[in-house]
């Protein structure tokens, strides 16, 4: 396989030949060398051989193309997929997938490439990801060069077909071994897979056709957004090359801590401190939530770290109807410091607790402690009040 044998020869048609006569041709050889019909040495190989010739010959780009400069017009300008794809080879099956097997990837000249994708971190407040907000952001990104319509090239010049190539992207590589010959296909190095080299650059992008710039954009973060969701705005990533679409851009939102608020899923969790008298006695207590202030009926006997829960007045769902709630949780709180008449009182209240006097309805601040008990409560509670307040 030293020299390849001429299209037309192996054919059997001349130069002048007509489309429909060259297809009569392939066919009746192509049913002679197929083969699943021909087991002899060498009907694949001839075969394929017809086949190459048949694609080339029934392509008026190809066959044209072959006519002015013969083999090396060819095979400069198609790899060897290419040579075959899209030819029409009858009701021989998939000669594609016979000689180059599962369909094959693309190659020939590179098109045109789609640009990076960008991701960008917005930060939100609590308030903000919970309701919903436009957004005003500016990112810096590339964008194609206005000058050059983002070819590259000098106004009123354009790229060249790479010479080394001859503008396919691509060179082809032949070695034999066993008696075999190989040809793989890398990209071009003079053009990296370009198929283009520029020779005059423009001068406003320096010949890259990308320009840095600060785009302006508006995201829309939807009520109930919560941190790591992504939005992705289509289109508004990095420039693609000349031709090619432009990349996606990733917003992720990450939600600032609220001095108050916590939140699981779409419940807003916060904590409440209320007096020891509150807890005990009951009470109606104002709680802060993100729709404004909301009357809340401690009951009287509540214990630290109880929990209540405000429907509805949590977080607007992502999607979909509803709100999450709001989970308080209690807190009570020991007062730190007690004048004279408060630490009576709660000697008193302790005394009672001992049993020494039964307690009613609550109203037993008055009554006054027993002595003897309200002395050793008096001395366990001074201490840890004088180790804290000197
Ligand atoms: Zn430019
Ligand atoms: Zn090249």
């Amino acid at each position: 396989m030293a020299t390849k044998r001429d299209y037309y020869e192996i054919l059997g048609v001349s130069k002048d030949t007509s489309a429909d006569d060259i297809k009569k041709s392939y066919r009746k050889l192509a049913l002679k060398y197929h083969p699943d019909r021909n087991k002899d040495a060498g009907a694949e190989e001839k075969f394929k051989e017809i086949s190459e010739a048949y694609a080339v010959l029934s392509d008026s780009e190809k066959r044209s193309q072959y006519d002015r400069f013969g083999h090396a017009g060819i095979d400069g300008q198609y790899s060897a997929e290419d040579i075959f794809r899209g030819a029409d080879f009858g009701g021989f099956g998939d000669i594609f997938e016979m000689f180059f097997g599962g369909g094959g990837s693309r190659r020939g000249p590179r098109g045109p490439r789609r640009g990076t994708d960008l991701q960008y971190e917005l930060y939100v407040t609590f308030e903000e990801a919970a309701f919903g907000i436009r957004k005003d952001i500016e990112i810096p990104r590339t964008e194609n060069c206005s000058a050059c319509s983002g070819v590259g090239a000098k106004k009123g010049t354009s790229p060249k077909r790479c010479p080394t190539c001859g503008g396919t992207g691509q060179v082809r590589t032949t070695h034999a071994t066993f008696g075999m010959q190989f040809v793989s296909t890398t990209a071009c190095g003079t053009c990296h897979g370009r198929g283009q080299i520029i020779e005059f650059p423009c001068p406003e992008c320096g010949g890259s056709g990308r320009v840095k710039k600060r785009r302006k954009l508006t995201v829309n973060v939807p009520a109930g957004a919560d941190s790591g969701l992504g939005l992705r705005l289509s289109g508004e990533g990095e420039a693609g090359e000349p031709g090619g679409p432009s990349g996606d851009l990733y917003v992720v939102i990450h939600v600032m801590e609220h001095r108050h608020f916590k939140r699981v899923d779409y419940d807003v969790i916060s904590e409440l401190s209320i007096s020891f008298p509150q807890a005990a006695l009951g009470a109606d207590v104002m709680v802060e939530t993100l729709h404004g202030q909301v009357k809340m009926t401690i009951p009287a006997g509540t214990q630290t770290h109880s929990v209540f829960r405000l429907k509805g007045k949590g977080i607007q769902h992502l999607r979909g109807h509803g709100k999450g709630d709001q989970l308080v949780r209690v807190v009570i709180k020991t007062p730190a410091k007690l004048n004279k008449e408060q630490r009576g009182l709660l000697e008193q209240f302790e005394a009672l607790g001992k049993g020494k006097k039964p307690v009613e309805d609550g109203k037993s601040k008055s009554e006054k402690a027993e002595s003897g008990k309200a002395k050793k409560s008096k001395g366990i509670f001074g201490k840890v009040k004088d180790a804290f307040e000197g």
